[in-house]
C-alpha cells in the first residue's frame, strides 16, 4: 500500500505519484477479479498459436522488443525517474540495459537451452530417455516496485521465449511504467493478447493467481511471498518466489580497502538501497575497520541526492513509497538509540518528496534490528569483528539468503569463504551486478526465496519439463513380465550379482 496509491482501498482507481516532488502523474484502473480472468483468457487463446510457433520464429519477434525499447530508451528512462524516483543512470544502466540484454541473450541462446536433452540410462541400455521442455501456458508475473521495468519485463521475456503468455500484475506504486512496457511490446508487433497487465493492489495479485494461470512468478516481500505460496499450494501451481535479501559483506583484512569502501557506497546506496541484493550489513575484521570506516563514510558525504529529473548530476533519488521512509527512519533511530553511532545521514530531508539521507552507522551490533531486517534504504550498517571466521558465523545468522558479498585480495581465500556462506549468490570483490548477467542464476536460499530466474534453469522452470522413454531395440517383452519364472529370478540375481556385486579388487 504505497501513498503512490489512494489510501481508500475500495477506490476503483491508483493515482500514481511522483515521489520525487508529489506530483500527480497518471490513474489507473484498480482491476476486479472478472477482468483479471478475462485477460488470463484472453493471453491463454493468443499462446495456443503462439506456442506453435518454433522457437527461432519467437525470438526473432522478441528480439524486436530490444529494438523498440532502445530506440525508445529516453521516453523509458523519463517515467521510471518520475513515477520510481530512479535516477537517470540507474534507470538506464539497472532497467532498461539489462532488459535490452536479457533480451538479446535468450533470444540468442534460448533455441539451444530448450532442445531436447537426452538421459543416458544406466542400466536399461536396450532403451533411452530424454527430456523435453513445453512452455507452461500462462505465466502469471507478479512484480514489486523497486525495478518496475526490468523485474517483470525480464520474467515476461523468458516466458514469452519459451512460449507462454504472461499476465503482468505490476505493483500499485508504479503501474504506468508496466503499462509503457505494453506500449513498447505493441509498437514491437507481438500479438497484442498474449501479453497483458492488470493493475491494482494486493488483491489483484491474488486474483491473478486465481484465475487459472499455470505458473507465478512472484517478486517481492517474504511476507506476500508466503501468501503467494499459500495460494499456489492450495491450486498446486508451481511458483518462483523471489523475496528479501539481507546482504552482509564481509572486509577481510587484505582487502583492496578503497575497493572496498566504493562498492560498499554504491552497493548500499544505489536505487536509494531499495535493492534485494543491497549492501545491508557489513562486517570489517579489526585490521582494517577504522580505515574502511573513514573511507565508507568519506564517499558516502560525496553521493549527491536530488530529484534526478531535472538534472544528470545526482547520484542518488528519491525513495519510491512514504511507508519504506517510515521503516528506515524507524531502524536508523532504533539503532542509533541503542548505541550505534550515525556517521553521517541518519535523517529523512523535510519538505516535499520521500528522501532519506544517505546514512553510515558504525558501532552496530549483530542483535540491533538494522543488522537482522531488511532495511531497503539508503543505510550501511557497518559492525567490527575479529575474525573472518567471526563474519562468516555473524553472516550466516539470518533467516534470508539472497546476496553476500567478499572483499580479499587473495581470490582462492574469497572462494573458500564465499562457499561457507548461505546465499544463492556470492560475489567477490564486487556488488550486486549479477542482476545483469542473465547467464548466471538469480535466486536465494532460506526465506529469501525458492527457484531460481535467470540462466538455463530459469529459463527451463517457464517450462513443463517432460520425459520420454523409447526404445532403441525391438524385444518382443521385456524378461521382468508375467509370468513369474524360478528361472528368471535366478537369472536375473545372478545377472545382478555381476552388476552390483562387489568387484574382485574389492573383495
Ligand atoms: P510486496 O510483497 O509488498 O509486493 C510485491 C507484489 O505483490 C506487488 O505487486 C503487490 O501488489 C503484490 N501483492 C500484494 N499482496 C498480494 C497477494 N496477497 N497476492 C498476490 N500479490 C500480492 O513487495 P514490495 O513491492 O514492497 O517489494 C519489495 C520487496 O521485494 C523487498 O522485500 C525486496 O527485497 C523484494 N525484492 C526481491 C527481489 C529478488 O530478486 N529476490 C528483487 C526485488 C525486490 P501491491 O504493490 O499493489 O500491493
Amino acid at each position: 500500500m504505497g501513498s503512490a496509491a489512494t489510501n481508500i482501498s475500495s477506490a476503483t482507481t491508483i493515482t500514481s505519484i511522483n515521489p520525487a516532488t508529489g506530483e500527480a502523474l497518471g490513474e489507473v484502473p484498480v482491476m476486479t477479479p472478472e477482468q483479471v480472468k478475462a485477460a488470463v483468457d484472453a493471453a491463454r487463446a493468443a499462446q495456443r498459436d503462439w506456442a506453435k510457433l518454433p522457437i527461432e520464429t519467437r525470438c526473432r519477434r522478441v528480439a524486436k522488443f530490444a529494438d523498440v525499447l532502445m530506440s525508445r530508451a529516453e521516453e523509458t528512462i523519463d517515467l521510471l525517474v518520475r513515477e520510481a524516483g530512479k535516477t537517470r543512470l540507474e534507470a538506464l544502466g539497472m532497467e532498461v540495459i539489462i532488459t535490452a540484454d536479457l533480451t538479446r541473450y535468450f533470444v540468442k541462446h534460448a533455441p539451444e537451452m530448450l532442445e531436447p536433452e537426452p538421459i543416458p540410462l544406466h542400466l536399461m541400455k536396450h532403451r533411452a530417455s530424454y527430456l523435453h521442455f513445453v512452455p507452461r501456458g500462462v505465466v502469471g508475473v507478479i512484480a514489486p516496485w523497486n525495478f518496475p521495468f526490468s523485474i517483470p519485463l525480464g520474467e515476461t521475456i523468458m516466458a514469452l521465449i519459451a512460449g507462454n503468455g504472461v499476465v503482468i500484475k505490476p505493483s500499485e506504486v508504479t503501474p504506468l511504467i508496466a503499462l509503457k512496457a505494453k506500449e513498447l511490446y505493441l509498437a514491437a508487433e507481438l500479438p497484442p493478447d498474449l501479453l497483458q497487465v492488470v493493475t491494482g493492489r494486493g488483491p489483484t495479485g491474488a486474483a491473478l493467481i486465481d484465475s487459472g494461470i499455470d505458473y507465478c512468478v512472484f517478486t517481492g516481500s517474504v511476507a506476500t511471498g508466503k501468501k503467494v505460496a499459500v495460494a499456489c499450494g492450495e491450486r498446486l501451481i508451481p511458483c518462483t518466489l523471489e523475496l528479501g535479501g539481507k546482504a552482509p559483506a564481509i572486509v577481510c583484512g587484505d582487502a583492496d580497502l578503497e575497493r572496498a569502501a566504493q562498492a560498499i557506497v554504491w552497493g548500499g546506496f544505489a536505487n536509494s538501497g531499495q535493492v534485494c541484493a543491497s549492501v545491508e550489513r557489513v562486517y570489517a575484521v579489526d585490521s582494517i575497520h577504522d580505515a574502511l570506516v573513514e573511507r565508507v563514510v568519506k564517499h558516502a558525504k560525496e553521493v549527491r541526492q536530488g530529484d534526478a529529473s531535472h538534472s544528470q548530476d545526482v547520484d542518488m533519488g528519491a525513495m519510491s513509497w512514504d511507508q519504506q521512509v517510515n521503516n528506515v527512519e524507524k531502524l536508523v533511530d532504533a539503532a542509533a538509540g541503542a548505541g550505534a553511532k550515525v556517521e553521517t545521514g541518519g535523517k529523512r530531508k523535510p519538505g516535499a518528496g520521500m528522501f532519506f539521507e544517505p546514512t553510515v552507522l558504525s558501532g552496530c551490533k549483530q542483535e540491533m534490528d538494522v543488522m537482522r531486517k531488511e532495511i531497503f534504504g539508503p543505510v550501511i550498517p557497518i559492525m567490527r569483528v575479529q575474525t573472518e571466521d567471526e563474519a562468516v558465523k555473524l553472516a550466516n545468522d539470518s533467516h534470508l539468503g539472497l546476496l553476500a558479498y567478499v572483499f580479499t585480495r587473495d581470490r582462492e581465500r574469497g572462494k573458500r569463504l564465499a562457499e561457507r556462506i548461505e546465499a544463492g549468490t556470492v560475489m567477490i570483490n564486487d556488488v550486486l551486478n549479477t542482476y545483469g548477467c542473465p547467464e548466471t542464476p538469480w535466486g536465494g536460499v532460506k526465506q529469501s526465496g525458492i527457484g531460481r530466474t535467470h540462466s538455463i534453469i530459469g529459463l527451463r522452470d517457464m517450462c513443463e519439463t517432460r520425459h520420454v522413454n523409447y526404445d532403441r531395440v525391438a524385444l518382443g517383452r521385456e524378461v521382468w513380465w508375467y509370468p513369474y519364472k524360478e528361472g528368471t529370478f535366478r537369472a536375473l540375481l545372478r545377472g545382478a550379482r555381476l552388476l552390483f556385486g562387489k568387484r574382485p579388487w574389492q573383495r
